[in-house]
């Protein structure tokens, strides 16, 4: 007798995911350019020169036995140490390659802090709208997940609703900043809140709750700032990764870094480690190590990104639709103009437009659209967008 649990997260795929394949047989039939895919996350621009250069000059240059060697289990000891130089540059902040651990991207990385800090029985809060495998990762580590849908319009934390979902339980918030699905930003002011809340909660319950940032998008954002969360709260473990940043996602690298403010870092970040072997989730691809470490400062070129944002935002706003302007991320989260996004959802394939529904994100009554596609993508679509409100208008 097989597992069931993991026979359904094997064999169900996610809404998203049976979008895309729609896409890709509706591709098949009608041509490529005649589908205006918005469904998945994929980076459309590419990697910035100094990653080819290093991935030639590492490949031509190094031996194959470092090259293609296992690394240490948390991994290679250089790269950590320019990893945390280059957080200890950017962000001011204390940064240890000792308390760095890499990982096949964020989601490696989501999942081994995950496991590192909760017990059974533990509840791990997520704010709504969220990225769906949060739930898959939460539930494998043996936690319960406790959602909090966040205020609208502006999508921040509901401060409010955020303090009563905590208990005794409570061990950890995941936050996303830039968000997927959202593009909202989490202000300085939400985030000084939030870490007000859970001190307060830490001191009352005599117990630690961690803060895990999960930041793919950290370095896509379109003039906002940031905060970065280590700053603010001390118990708080960074997921990040170079799937988005440098346009990696297919070479799965990123880092769990643990803040050596974090109480008892030595041993979480020893947890981390137990974890990552636990879920054989040692030596992150050496060669991708490699890159990454020689690339530590670079960021690929987004201004595609926002001429995609201001374009798709500034003219689905003008034919009707109501979405609040992303700050971050390659998402656009607009209001479905019919109660049941997946209806609108379904009213968009005839335009051969599509796009998820929010009910993926565990919030209902919109839809995301990822605009990390080709302008020319987005130019052709516009018709295809403003006929389909023009349903909703005229009916
Ligand atoms: N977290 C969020 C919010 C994401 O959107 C994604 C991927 O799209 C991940 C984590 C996983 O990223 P990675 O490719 O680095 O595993």
């Amino acid at each position: 007798m097989i597992s069931e649990k993991m026979w359904e997260l094997g064999t169900k795929s996610s809404v998203i995911r049976e979008i895309f394949e729609y896409g890709k047989k509706r591709k098949a039939e009608i041509g490529a350019d005649n589908v205006f895919d918005f469904s998945l996350g994929n980076p459309s621009i590419p990697a910035p020169q100094k990653v080819k250069e290093a991935y030639m000059k590492l490949i031509s240059e190094t031996d194959p036995v470092i090259l293609h060697g296992y690394t240490s289990a948390a991994g290679d000891m250089g790269v950590r140490e320019k990893i945390a130089e280059h957080i200890r540059n950017k962000f001011g902040c204390m940064a240890d390659a000792a308390n760095i651990y890499m990982t096949c991207g964020a989601a490696a990385a989501l999942m081994a802090t995950l496991r590192a800090v909760v017990n059974a029985g533990d509840e791990v809060v997520v704010l709504a709208p969220y990225f769906p495998e949060y739930t898959v990762f939460i539930e494998s580590a043996g936690a319960t997940q406790r959602t909090v849908k966040s205020r609208e319009p502006d999508f921040q934390i509901d401060t409010d609703a955020f303090e009563a979902a905590l208990n005794k339980k409570t061990k950890a918030v995941i936050i996303n900043s830039p968000n997927n699905p959202t593009g909202a930003v989490l202000s300085e002011e939400t985030i000084k809140n939030l870490s007000e809340i859970l001190l307060k909660k830490q001191k009352e319950y005599g117990n630690e709750i961690y803060i895990i940032a999960d930041e793919p998008y950290r370095e896509l954002a379109y003039g906002a700032e940031v905060p970065y969360i280590p700053n603010y709260y001390d118990n708080t473990i960074v997921c990040y990764s170079y799937s988005k940043s440098l346009s990696l996602p297919g070479d799965r690298i990123g880092y769990v870094f643990v803040s050596p403010k974090t109480a008892d870092a030595k041993n979480v970040f020893a947890a981390v480690c137990g974890a990552g072997r636990s879920l054989g989730y040692v030596c992150a691809p050496a060669l991708a190590q490699l890159v990454v470490g020689e690339c530590v400062d670079e960021v690929a070129d987004i201004s595609a990104y926002k001429e995609n944002r201001d374009l798709l935002y500034n003219s689905l706003i003008s034919y009707g639709y109501d979405a609040v302007k992303p700050e971050g991320a390659f998402y656009l989260f607009v209001k479905s103009p019919c109660r049941d996004a997946t209806e609108f959802c379904e009213r968009a394939k005839k335009y051969e437009i599509l796009f998820v529904p929010s009910d993926s994100f565990g919030y209902e009554g919109y839809v995301r659209i990822s605009y990390c596609v080709a302008r020319e993508t987005i130019e052709k679509s516009l018709p295809a967008f403003k006929a389909l409100m023009e349903e909703y208008i005229g009916a």
